[in-house]
């Protein structure tokens, strides 16, 4: 019953937000820092993902980030990532996907209507001049890269724990939930800001609130509909039309 009316919801809204998190990557076989599995061995990300860490040793800090960036490359987006490219493509201007995941699997997906609110792995950003630049092929990379317009050194340009969101970035996602009819939060275990708030923020303004995730979470109890279950399970129960 209740699937049937978040169907429906999802199908008649015109206005769609989607949150993703690392738990939508894991099918594509890109562990999360969270869950079991303990992936990155020898590696605890509180311990590298830090501007005072990157300070102390840079070189360190890109090897770690070298050895994600050649992970990722080497998977694929699954047909989590696709259908949420597909359903991005049904509702055109009303829809925004908004991802903690710097892997930049949306965007392999086809996705374009995408905030990445913790940056990407893919790209590089220079510390004097600012730019991005995407980082060369895995097999032709060694870190760290030098900026194309200045010839400084760059850093990941990811968000660091310490470090602030993009402002824009998070307004924009902000906006998006909203003014949601339907808000879908999928894999993410919503305990950090502002997973947890944009999921809420949206149910206080009247959207319909979904959220799949094989483990229950601190906006489970809000939910309208709460799917037990991994990312592509729940989206093909949600959107059984797609591919
Ligand atoms: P998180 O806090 O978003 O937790 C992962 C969630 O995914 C958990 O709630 C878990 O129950 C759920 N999950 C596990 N398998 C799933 C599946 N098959 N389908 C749906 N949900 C599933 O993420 P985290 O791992 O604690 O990472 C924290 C931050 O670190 C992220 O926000 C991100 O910036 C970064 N990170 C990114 C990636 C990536 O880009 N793929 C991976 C790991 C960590
Ligand atoms: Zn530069």
């Amino acid at each position: 019953m209740e699937i049937q009316e978040a169907r429906r919801r999802l199908e008649d809204a015109r206005r769609v937000a989607v949150l993703t998190g690392a738990g939508v990557s894991a099918e594509s076989g890109i562990p999360t820092f969270r869950g079991a599995g303990g992936l990155w061995e020898g590696f605890r990300p509180e311990e590298l993902a830090t501007p005072a860490a990157y300070a102390r040793d840079p070189e360190k800090v890109w090897r770690w980030y070298a050895m994600r960036y050649t992970q990722v490359m080497a998977a694929e987006p699954n047909p989590a990532h696709l259908r949420l490219a597909e359903l991005e493509q049904r509702k055109g201007d009303g829809f925004l996907l908004v991802t903690q995941n710097v892997d930049g699997l949306h965007l392999r997906a086809g996705s374009r209507r995408v905030v990445e609110l913790h940056g990407s792995i893919t790209r590089a950003r220079c510390e004097r001049c600012g730019h991005r630049q995407p980082l060369p092929p895995p097999d032709a990379f060694t870190p760290p890269p030098v900026c194309e317009r200045c010839g400084g050194r760059m850093r990941p340009d990811v968000v660091w724990f310490g470090e602030f969101l993009d402002a824009e970035l998070l307004a924009r996602a902000e906006r998006a939930f909203m003014t949601a009819e339907v808000a879908l939060v999928i894999g993410t275990s919503a305990v950090v800001e502002p997973a947890a708030s944009l999921g809420r923020a949206a149910k206080a303004s009247g959207a319909y609130l979904i959220e799949i995730n094989p483990e229950p979470t601190p906006l489970t109890p809000l939910a309208d509909l709460s799917l037990r279950t991994s990312a592509s399970e729940g989206l093909k129960t949600l959107l059984p039309t797609g591919s």
